[in-house]
């Protein structure tokens, strides 16, 4: 008995709800998509063209509930970051047991993590690199290191694309025109890794421990980026102490402390 509150389905996204829900402990889910399938989405993605002008989230709960008939759909055709839809979108994030991202932005990554922060709850998040060379699954537990402290750890430690992340599935989306577009078969080992890891989360939330908080997979051999194709990489990336976004609040006495030992100083 499992719900799983998600962002995205594109065809990354997509591909891990469909994985994920085969899984009979999911019995709800709750999507947040709010976008019309497109017809240059059909290269990529599970629908077919005669569904070109529909709603990806409608698309979606008929892709799900035809292959899992008690499975519990409940839609949210908004964007995730339109603050009429914040006190539904609290609901729902409140009430989940593990949140999936496959949001194709950076601020929507952001938000997702905030939400899941505020209420404590796990999540991962799959990102496909740009032209499908490799990919990221990450995952988060709450008190871990935040979105923030993994994107900044990567920057600086990693030389892969230098482009913004892509995402699972947007051409002509939010990425940049420069952007390549990945193919479907690197989108779908990225996808099958993610939806892998969240079942795996889902077995043990509080004490998942596979050796890293982010893994990377090279589809690829990219001169000057990854030496070889199918290799991977683990990471175990810590909180930051100086993260902005998840250090702790100050509490008062902390607040008192801190002014006192300034006061200190001065004297
Ligand atoms: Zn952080």
């Amino acid at each position: 008995m499992a719900h799983l509150f998600q962002v995205g389905a594109g065809s990354g996204g997509m591909t891990v709800l469909d994985i994920v829900c085969r899984d009979s402990r999911i019995t709800h889910v709750t999507l947040i998509e709010p976008d019309i399938y497109k017809p240059h989405n059909v290269i990529r993605h599970q629908f077919p063209s005669s569904a070109v002008g529909q709603r990806k989230a409608d698309l979606a709960a008929v892709w799900l509930t035809e292959r899992r008939p008690d499975l519990r759909v409940d839609l949210l055709p908004c964007d995730l970051l339109d603050p009429i839809h914040a006190a539904a979108i609290d609901i729902a994030v409140q009430a989940c047991d593990l949140g999936i991202c496959a949001a194709d932005n950076e601020p929507a990554k952001f938000h997702f993590d905030t939400l899941m922060r505020r209420f404590k709850k796990p999540w991962t998040l799959g990102e496909v690199l740009s032209g499908g060379i490799g990919g990221f699954v990450h995952w988060f537990a709450a008190g871990g290191p935040c979105y923030g402290c993994v994107a900044s750890f990567l920057r600086r430690s990693v030389n892969v694309d230098q482009s913004k992340p892509p995402d699972y599935s947007a051409p002509g989306g939010p990425a940049p025109e420069t952007t390549i577009p990945a193919s479907r078969a690197s989108i779908e080992v990225i996808a099958a890794l993610h939806a892998q890891i969240t079942l795996q989360l889902l077995t043990q939330p509080a004490d998942y421990a596979p050796g890293f908080t982010s893994l990377l997979l090279t589809l690829e051999k990219v001169p000057g980026i990854f030496d070889e194709a199918f290799r991977t990489h683990r990471f175990r990336i810590p909180r930051a102490l100086d993260c902005l976004i998840c250090r702790e609040a100050m509490s008062p006495a902390d607040l008192d402390r801190a002014l006192d030992d300034a006061l200190a100083r001065l004297r």
